[in-house]
């Protein structure tokens, strides 16, 4: 056998700590900004956040973390969250951040299946934490995000994040880690059962933070100043706590407002250029801009993703107030980002028609992520635009299997996606269903099976199916179509108030509906997708109630034949 000859470059180890090491280093005064949940606007530097970071990374070390322990975070997007990125990863501790929209018992089934050393936590979370901290005993301690100060009132006993700071000096080297070993750990509910958890590496952490930056992905520079309106408890704010210190991007942290006016007030106040969210906010801040009758003065781009984003929005973004909509596809398995709508040379010398309609697709592939579209039969479909099925994916930044559990979730090396999509000869995917049973209502997902379950135990009914039906606000909302048990009677509103404290408020239907059945494969599954197409056209009581939908009223969305 032949000896291989290998490179005689360095064996530097792609660690997330060197992405804060190289902005810290060369890109020192650049601001990170941050609206804070004491009130008040914070500003440092790339230079103050490293030393933060190590001061914390000094505190967790002598708190008795070890390499591989998993940190838990319930925060909003701030300078103490992102220190927290550094801080854990930097010398081998894994950040774990969780979603603190779920449902409180999900909450704590997260904590516990992480096996959480410590958590810290905003304190606007301080009464959540109160509920969960008995339902895990195994957190060693609660950390308030905050002075002695601010410190809330609270049943569980809890340290002070500043006061632990304190007694570092930061004087710190961040050791060299293998670039295999786990950095994050974020925990989807967009599948069926419990959430799980996608563990990333280091090495896939900083490839996907540098295929992200990539001027045809999402495209950060040195000259951006950033706001990522997308939470960082979703799949790390989609990469950009990673990206912006790998180019030298200021940084812009909104905080626990995300209402338009806020959103565009901080915009205008730090020069934003380039954002990131899902659809739901940025209906709220095109509401604001267009109620106050104001423009962006600084804003040139901004991703949407997470869900379908309305070819209106594209629209009103880029014609109405000369903002760039990037659109995105990806999913927590992927640390996120899988595709997105920026077009080629070539491209961008068709017609005006065109151009647009490539651009409300989700996109073509980033370098680092292959994808196929596969039929029933597994075998893989034409790039035509028109053939439809299973869409897949690998690569270096894609998950090979969850956290704790020993199913490959691969078929034949690739990762079913859950999602149904065409790609056409441009190589754009397009996005037109989804196999998995769950919901995306404003980002966040609504498990169809668990609304379902309840809604069997009340003792009128005899089946139900929860689907989702599209909603000007949330993009969808979960509907529940129901068989009633004969000689057995329920409203709908009874329905509704059944769930009262089963679930998380928002996961509750926005209607019921009743029919005498439910379609059913040969096998006796239930066929959703036939129930989606019967409910295509349902209007929900909550879509006519949604006031001042700035793409309602537009002429152009009103002409939109799609
Ligand atoms: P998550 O893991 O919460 O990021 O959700 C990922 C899922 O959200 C994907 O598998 C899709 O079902 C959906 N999704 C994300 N981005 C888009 C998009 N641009 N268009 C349509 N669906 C999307």
């Amino acid at each position: 056998m032949t000896t291989p000859l290998y490179g005689q470059m360095m064996d530097v180890p792609l660690t997330v700590s060197s992405l804060l090491a190289h902005a810290s280093r060369h890109f020192g005064t650049t601001e990170i900004v941050s609206k804070r949940i004491e009130g008040d606007v914070h500003r440092y530097t790339y230079r103050d956040c490293e030393k933060r970071a190590k001061q914390l990374a000094q505190a967790l070390i002598a708190l008795g973390v070890e390499m591989g322990d998993r940190i838990g975070t319930l925060a909003w997007n701030g300078y103490r969250h992102l220190e927290t990125y550094f801080g854990t990863t930097g010398f081998g501790a894994v950040c774990h951040t969780i979603n603190p929209r779920l449902f409180p018992d999900q909450v704590a089934w997260i904590i516990n299946h992480a096996d959480d050393r410590y958590v810290l936590f905003d304190i606007t979370f301080a009464p959540l934490v109160d509920v969960l901290a008995p339902q895990c005993p195994n957190v060693l301690c609660w950390i308030a995000m905050t002075d002695e100060a601010h410190m809330p009132r609270m049943s569980t006993a809890a340290s002070s994040y500043e006061a632990l700071l304190a007694q570092h000096d930061g004087d710190f080297d961040w050791p060299l880690i293998d670039e295999r070993c786990a950095s994050n750990l974020c925990y989807t509910s967009g599948t069926t059962g419990n959430p799980k958890g996608a563990l990333y590496s280091h090495r896939s952490s900083v490839l996907h933070a540098f295929g992200a930056s990539l001027p045809d992905a999402m495209g950060l520079s040195a000259r951006d100043s950033v706001l990522p309106v997308v939470p960082m408890f979703h799949v790390n704010a989609w990469g950009i706590p990673h990206a912006a210190p790998l180019t030298g991007a200021k940084l812009v942290f909104p905080g626990k407002d995300l209402d338009g006016k806020s959103l565009y007030e901080l915009m205008e106040a730090e020069r934003v250029t380039y954002s990131a969210g899902v659809p739901t906010v940025w209906l709220g801040l095109l509401n604001h801009v267009r109620e106050a009758g104001v423009r962006f003065s600084s804003l040139e781009r901004t991703v949407i993703g997470g869900s379908a984003c309305p070819p209106a929005m594209i629209r009103m973004f880029q014609d109405t107030y000369g903002v760039e909509v990037i659109h995105a596809w990806g999913m927590t398995e992927m640390s996120p980002l899988g595709t997105l709508s920026k077009l080629t040379w070539e491209q961008t010398q068709r017609s005006p028609d065109e151009q647009r309609k490539l651009r409300e697709k989700q996109g073509h592939a980033m370098y680092g992520v292959d994808m196929r579209i596969v039929g029933d039969d597994g075998r893989e479909l034409p790039w035509d635009g028109v053939a439809f099925g299973d869409l897949h994916v690998r690569g270096p930044w894609v998950i090979d299997r969850y956290f704790r559990s020993d199913a490959s979730p691969l078929v034949d090396g690739w990762f079913p996606t859950g999602d149904v999509a065409t790609i056409d000869k441009d190589s754009f995917l397009n996005i037109t269903d989804r196999s998995k049973d769950v919901i995306k209502s404003g980002g966040e997902w609504i498990s169809s099976i668990d609304v379902e379950n309840i809604a069997i135990a009340h003792p009128a009914v005899a089946e139900a199916a929860c689907i989702a039906c599209a909603h000007p606000k949330w993009t969808e909302r979960p509907l529940l179509v129901v068989v009633k048990r004969p000689d057995a009677d329920v409203t709908r509103d009874e329905l509704l108030a059944f769930y009262k404290g089963k679930i998380a408020k928002w996961w509750i239907p926005d209607d019921v509906v009743f029919v005498d059945e439910l379609p059913h494969t040969a096998t006796g599954k239930l066929q959703k997708l036939k129930l989606r197409e019967r409910f295509r056209d349902h209007v929900l009581p909550s879509a006519l109630a949604t006031e001042n939908c700035p793409l309602d009223d537009e002429a152009h969305a009103k002409s939109d034949p799609s």
